[in-house]
């Protein structure tokens, strides 16, 4: 019923220029929470506002429920959308905006109050029906904007940013509220645009990466689709790699030398590393680039440890439960991060020495793409 298809969708703004969107195929399955993803301008809200109709599809099919909705008038799709600026009538109560798109609808005053009582309840909004949206915080007015959506029982709801003009504490409650929502109801399918990784990886059933510039003409505009896990654990390319993850993965020029199709042997700087990866279609002497995540490097004991790099502490951020390391490398290389516990006895000017397990690192080729990790993943 609300399934909802993407098949080689394009969108071009104007006749000759580049596409906004280029080639989206993806499947939102019934009840699914989906999030699309990406930097400022990569076309997010262009693909939402296609789903709600408020958009032309250049080429391509998009589908609700099996039903083709290119030419649907965005009232006859079944969708409700919340947007960023909450998009209340001032000078309507919570109870009147909550029930005004039932009331144009041609609903009877009973059913009216029958939902917006229910959708309330849901929001923990009941107190607050009364008044008007001047006479609410920024995080009950964003909820009144939700509950506006539930009860037009939409069997898809579409988030545009919703949570982007909130304060950190109110973003992360309202966050919960959404997720909460979601599995409240159970059947209708969720489409969520953020900016913001910590959102998508903490919402989604299923994450959209979505990537921005010129690249989107040559390669496409999905960058990657899975799970938050598949994404952390398993990105296609250097884009994804660091995209996903906060600090973001440190990335380090490197040669490869030899593999096989379970490991690879690259130098960074002089120093060999073994990375668990199908290194089969490497030629020798390839520029190659070595992916670490912060939270999954550590200090070595000694000089012989295998896999492990001279640095230097440069500066540290203390967050309370852990603290970020910065580290120079050798001259050449980029400083990188290091997330250690909170109760790290080291200081600035310290020289360490990190390492990381051969499992735990990415490697990706000239181009940007993913080598296949070889190891049991966590998921
Ligand atoms: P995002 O939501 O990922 O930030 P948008 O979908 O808003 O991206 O925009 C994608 C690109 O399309 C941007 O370069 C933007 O300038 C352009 N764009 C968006 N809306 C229009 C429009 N109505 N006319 C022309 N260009 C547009």
């Amino acid at each position: 019923m609300s399934r909802i298809d993407f098949q080689s969708v394009c969108k071009r703004y104007a006749p000759n220029a580049p596409l906004t969107i280029n080639n989206a195929n993806l499947t939102i399955e019934n009840g699914e929470f989906c999030v699309f993803v990406g930097p400022s301008g990569c076309g997010k809200s262009t693909l939402l506002r296609m789903v709600a109709g408020l958009e032309e599809i250049s080429s391509g099919d998009l589908s609700i429920g099996g039903e083709r909705v290119n030419d649907l008038p965005p009232a006859r799709r079944g969708v409700a959308m919340v947007f960023q600026s909450y998009a209340l009538y001032p000078h309507m109560t919570v109870r009147e905006n909550m029930g005004f798109g039932l009331k144009v609808f041609g609903a009877n005053a009973a059913e009216i109050d029958k939902k917006v009582r229910e959708a309330a309840e849901i929001l923990q909004l009941t107190h607050l029906l009364d008044r008007l949206p001047k006479q609410l915080s920024g995080g009950q007015r964003q909820r009144v904007a939700i509950g506006r959506a539930i009860v037009k029982e939409p069997r898809v709801f579409l988030f545009d940013e919703p949570l982007s003009n909130l304060d950190a504490a109110l973003r992360v409650q309202t966050r919960l509220e959404i997720a909460k929502l979601h599995h409240a109801i159970g059947t209708a399918s969720m489409i969520y645009v953020t900016h913001d990784q910590v959102e998508a990886m903490t919402l989604a059933d299923k994450i959209v990466l979505l990537r921005a510039g010129e690249e989107v003409q040559t390669k496409g505009s999905v960058a990657q689709i899975g799970t938050p896990m598949d994404l952390y654990h398993r990105p296609n390319s250097l884009f994804v790699a660091e995209f996903i993850g906060s600090p973001k993965m440190n990335i380090l020029p490197a040669q490869f030398e030899s593999g096989d199709s379970h490991r690879a042997t690259v130098r960074v700087a002089g120093t060999p590393f073994e990375v668990a990866v199908d290194a089969a279609q490497l030629a020798a002497g390839t520029r190659v680039s070595l992916g670490l995540r912060p939270e999954h490097m550590r200090l070595a004991d000694s000089e012989s440890s295998p896999n492990s790099l001279p640095a230097q502490v440069v500066h540290i951020e203390k967050l309370g439960e852990a603290s970020l390391l910065y580290l120079e490398l050798a001259e050449s290389l980029p400083t990188i991060t290091l997330k250690v516990e909170g109760t790290t006895q080291l200081h600035t000017g310290e020289n360490v020495r990190l390492q990381v397990a051969p499992s735990d690192l990415h490697l990706f080729d000239a181009g940007g793409e993913a080598l296949a990790r070889t190891v049991p993943l966590p998921v």
